[in-house]
C-alpha cells in the first residue's frame, strides 16, 4: 500500500487540526481502507473557550462526511472531560449516546460526532486513525484469523473480538487496551470490522495505518498466490445485451421494485471479476454467509440474491427479520426485502439502489467484498460474522436514522428515463428536469458531446444515430445495461429542414424530414414498448412535437408534416398502450429560440423579416412571453409524473397562447 504523503502538501496545512484534515484525505483516496463514509479520525487539542478556561477537545469526524472529502467542518468538537465521564457509565444506550455526544458539543452547528466517539477519546494519544482495510477484515475472518493477526502484528497490536460498534465497543476496547497495551503497541485490530492505529502526530498516526495494511497485504500476497479456484471468465462487458436479456433483465427490475415497494435502478456488470465469481463452483456457500465488514449491510443486504427468484428472496429475508426481530424491544419495523446485490451466471454481477449513485456504492462495496472472499478462501476459508450480529447492525437505531436523515425521495427516483437529441437545447433541458426530480436519465444524441453533457452516475450519454434502427436497438441495450429498464421515453430528436415551398421542395429532403421526425420515432416506440410495459409504476411517453401540427406555416411543409404524422402516431399509441398502462402525452411548442437552431444572426434576420425588434420577434404571443426550453422540459417532466396520472392522449401547446390554436 502506497504512502500518499506528501511534505511539500503538508506543509500547506498549519496545525494539528489542518494536519488532522490532511492525512484523513490521504486515507479518504484509497478504497483499500475506506469506502464511502466508512472510518473515522480524530485529534485532541486543547483550546481556550469564551471564558479564557483552558479545555481538552475531541474533534472527531461528524456523520455525513467522507475522509476524502472532509474539511475542518467536518470534525465535531466534543469536550474531552464529557467523554471520558460518559465512557465511566455502567450502560448508556445508542439513543441516549447520540443524545449526550450532541450535548458534549462546544459548537452546536456541528454535525454529529461518529459513533465511535468514547473509543477515540479513551486511545491515549493526540491523533487517533480508523479504517475498515480490505486485509485486515480479509485475515481475520477466515477460522484462524486472531493467530494470523498474531502472525503479522506480534505485540504491536491488541486484538479485541467482534462487538457491535458504538458504547459497548468503546468500553471492551478500552478495558482490553489497558490491560495489552506495551510500549510496542501501535495500533488496534477490531475482529471482523477493521483497523486502528494512532500517534502523537498526524504522520505518525497515517504511516502507522499505512504500515499496518501493507504488512497484512504481504501476508496476504505470499499466501495467496495462485488465482482463487474460478473458471476463467472472458469479459462480455462490452457486448450488448441480447433482446431476450433486455427484457429479461427489465423484468427483473420489475419484480425486485414490487418486491421493494418502489422503483429501483438496477445497474449491471459483466466484466470478469464479476462473471467469474458468479459462477463460481462454490458461490452458493461463499456468498451467502454475510458482509465484510458490518456496515456494508445497509447498502449491500446481507446476502446476494442469487440468480432472479425474487419471490425466494423476500421469503428468505422474511424469515431472517422473523428469526431475529423477537429478541428487540421496542419491535421493529421490517426494512425493505428487496435484494441489493444480485449474482446471476449469464449476466454478472447485478446492483441495485433507489438512484444510481446508490446503486453504484452497492457495486463499489461488493467488488471490495469479492476479492475479500476469494483471498480469505485461499487463505483457507472464509467465515463472516453470524446472522444475528449483522442483524444487529442492519436494525441499529443509528443506521435507520441514517437512512432516514437522507429524506423523502424524489418523484422519480429509482426511474430511468431516455431522452432522445439530449445534447442540446430542448433536449438537454428535458435531461435536466427528469435528473431534477431523481430519474436516472439516458441521453441520446448523434452528437459525440452526449457522452459529456452531465458528469454524474445517473446521467449516461449513448451516441447514436436515430435514423438507424440498429443504432436504437444499442441505445436501449444500453440503457437496460446501464440502469435496468425503461419508464420514460422523451422523443425529442427531430430536424427542422430551411423554409422552403412545395413547388421547390425535392422528395429527398420531404423523405429525409419524415424519416428523422416521424419513422424514428416508430422504431424507437415499437422497441421501447416491451420494457415501458414493464415499468414498475407504468410507462410514460412524452412526444415533443410542433405548434406546426395546429396552426402550420408556410415554407414548412415537410416540417409540418412530419410532426403531424408523429403527433397521429402518438395518439393512436395512446389509443393501443392505455391497457399496459402507459401513458401518452404531445407538447406543442413554439417559437422556442434558445436552442442551437437560432442563432442571433438568424433570429435578427427573422425579426427584420416581419419589422420587429427581436425582443418583439420572440415575444410575439398572446401573453406576449418568452418560450424558453425549461418551459417545454418541465411541463415535459410534469406529463410524466403523478399530476397528469389520468391524462394520456393530450396535446398541449407551449407557446405563449396562439390565436390559431386557440
Ligand atoms: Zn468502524
Amino acid at each position: 500500500m502506497q504512502n500518499l504523503w506528501n511534505d511539500t502538501d503538508a506543509a500547506a496545512y498549519t496545525g494539528e487540526l489542518n494536519l488532522r484534515v490532511y492525512t484523513s484525505r490521504l486515507l479518504g483516496r484509497n478504497p483499500d481502507l475506506v469506502l464511502h463514509g466508512g472510518g473515522n479520525t480524530s485529534v485532541k487539542l486543547r483550546e481556550r473557550n469564551l471564558f479564557g478556561e483552558e479545555e481538552e477537545l475531541l474533534y472527531v469526524k461528524g456523520s455525513g462526511w467522507n475522509l476524502e472529502t472532509i474539511e475542518t467542518a467536518g470534525f465535531a468538537p466534543v469536550r474531552m472531560a464529557h467523554l471520558l465521564k460518559l465512557a465511566e457509565l455502567p450502560e448508556l444506550s445508542d439513543i441516549q449516546m447520540a443524545r449526550e455526544l450532541r450535548v458534549g458539543l462546544t459548537n452546536p452547528a456541528a454535525p454529529d460526532p461518529s459513533v465511535e466517539a468514547i473509543l477515540h477519546a479513551l486511545l491515549p494519544y493526540p491523533f487517533v486513525d480508523h479504517t475498515h482495510a480490505d486485509a485486515i477484515v480479509t485475515l481475520t475472518n477466515t477460522p484462524d484469523g486472531e493467530a494470523r493477526i498474531r502472525a503479522v502484528f506480534g505485540q504491536r497490536v491488541v486484538i479485541i473480538p467482534y462487538v457491535m460498534p458504538g458504547f459497548k465497543l468503546a468500553k471492551v476496547c478500552a478495558e482490553l487496551f489497558s490491560k495489552h497495551a506495551t510500549a510496542q503497541t501501535v495500533g488496534m485490530v477490531l475482529t471482523s470490522h477493521g483497523l486502528f492505529t494512532f500517534g502523537a502526530a498526524a504522520k505518525e498516526s497515517y504511516d502507522r495505518m499505512i504500515e499496518l495494511v501493507t504488512e497484512a497485504e504481504e501476508y496476504l500476497k505470499r499466501r495467496v498466490t495462485a488465482r482463487p479456484a474460478a473458471e476463467a471468465v472472458a469479459s462480455t462487458a462490452g457486448n450488448l445485451l441480447s433482446l431476450e436479456d433486455r427484457n429479461g433483465l427489465a423484468k427483473l427490475r420489475r419484480e425486485v421494485s414490487q418486491a421493494a415497494k418502489f422503483p429501483v435502478i438496477l445497474s449491471t456488470h459483466a466484466d470478469e471479476q464479476a462473471l467469474s465469481f458468479a459462477r463460481h463452483p462454490r458461490v452458493k456457500e461463499i456468498s451467502q454467509q454475510g458482509p465484510a465488514t458490518p456496515d456494508h449491510v445497509i447498502r449491500t443486504k446481507r446476502l446476494p440474491m442469487l440468480g432472479r427468484d425474487v419471490a425466494a428472496y423476500v421469503e428468505a429475508y422474511g424469515a431472517y427479520f422473523v428469526r431475529h426481530a423477537g429478541n428487540y424491544s421496542p419491535p421493529l419495523t421490517q426494512l425493505d426485502p428487496a435484494p441489493r446485490v444480485i449474482l446471476d451466471e449469464d449476466l454478472g454481477l447485478i446492483t441495485v439502489g433507489r438512484t444510481a449513485t446508490e446503486a453504484a456504492i452497492a457495486e463499489d462495496i461488493y467488488r471490495h467484498t469479492i476479492k475479500i472472499i476469494l483471498q480469505a478462501e485461499a487463505l483457507g476459508g472464509w467465515r463472516a460474522l453470524s446472522e444475528a450480529d449483522i442483524f444487529e447492525v442492519e436494525y441499529w437505531d443509528l443506521e435507520q436514522a441514517k437512512l432516514k436523515r437522507a429524506g423523502a425521495p424524489k418523484m422519480f427516483a429509482g426511474e430511468v428515463a431516455l431522452v432522445t437529441g439530449a445534447a442540446s437545447g430542448i433536449g438537454k433541458a428535458c435531461a435536466e428536469s427528469l435528473l431534477a426530480r431523481g430519474a436516472a436519465v439516458v441521453g441520446v444524441d448523434v452528437n459525440p458531446a452526449i457522452t459529456e453533457t452531465f458528469k454524474r452516475a445517473d446521467f449516461y450519454g449513448v451516441v447514436a444515430d436515430l435514423g438507424s434502427a440498429a443504432q436504437i436497438g444499442v441505445a436501449l441495450a444500453q440503457a437496460v445495461h446501464k440502469y435496468g429498464g425503461l419508464d420514460m421515453l422523451i422523443l425529442n430528436a427531430g430536424i427542422f429542414p430551411a423554409s422552403r415551398r412545395i413547388a421547390e421542395l425535392s422528395d429527398a429532403e420531404w423523405a429525409r424530414t419524415l424519416h428523422i421526425n416521424t419513422d424514428a420515432n416508430l422504431t424507437l416506440l415499437r422497441e421501447a414498448h416491451p420494457l415501458l410495459k414493464l415499468a414498475p409504476r407504468g410507462g410514460r411517453v412524452a412526444v415533443i412535437a410542433s405548434k406546426n401540427v395546429p396552426a402550420p406555416g408556410p415554407g414548412a411543409a415537410a416540417y409540418s408534416a412530419s410532426k403531424a404524422a408523429l403527433t397521429q402516431l402518438a395518439r393512436v399509441a395512446a389509443l393501443e398502450w392505455g391497457a399496459d398502462n402507459v401513458r401518452v402525452n404531445i407538447l406543442h411548442p413554439d417559437a422556442v429560440f434558445d436552442t442551437g437552431l437560432w442563432t442571433d444572426e438568424v433570429l435578427q434576420a427573422r425579426a427584420a423579416h416581419y419589422k420587429l425588434s427581436v425582443q418583439e420577434y420572440k415575444t410575439k404571443n398572446i401573453l406576449r412571453a418568452e418560450v424558453k426550453s425549461r418551459d417545454v422540459a418541465e411541463l415535459a417532466a410534469e406529463l410524466c409524473g403523478p399530476l397528469f396520472a389520468k391524462t394520456t392522449g393530450a396535446q398541449i401547446p407551449v407557446d405563449g397562447g396562439n390565436d390559431r390554436v386557440i
